[in-house]
């Protein structure tokens, strides 16, 4: 099976385009499947130029849904880039905790 699971939305602040662009251009290629895996959100001091807020969470997860709705014919999945950094585990595991069960 042909995946690409590392793609963003432009939420991450360093990806342009929509999601449907990059489904549209998987079709093109062959990938069978895609993955969006932005960065997790994390405490606002750590690295906020390169991830979603908190609050962009929400809209991120919708971003992902409306693209799964309008490419049915493409496997896409909802994934997380979740950085290990000391001190923001318990952070972390909330973002997680918001994270729906279904792909
Ligand atoms: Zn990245």
């Amino acid at each position: 099976m042909i995946v690409d699971y590392h793609m963003h939305t432009p939420l991450c602040r360093h990806a342009v385009g929509e999601p449907e662009a990059y489904a549209r251009r998987a079709i093109e290629l062959g990938i069978e499947e895609n993955r969006f895996s932005d960065h997790s959100p994390m405490p606002v001091s750590y690295d906020p130029d390169w991830r979603m807020t908190s609050g962009e969470y929400p809209p991120n997860i919708e971003m992902v849904r409306r693209c799964q709705k309008a490419f049915p014919q493409l496997s896409i999945k909802l994934g997380l880039e979740a950085d290990y950094h000391p001190g923001t585990e318990d952070f972390v595991k909330g973002v997680i905790r918001r994270t729906p069960s279904t792909t």
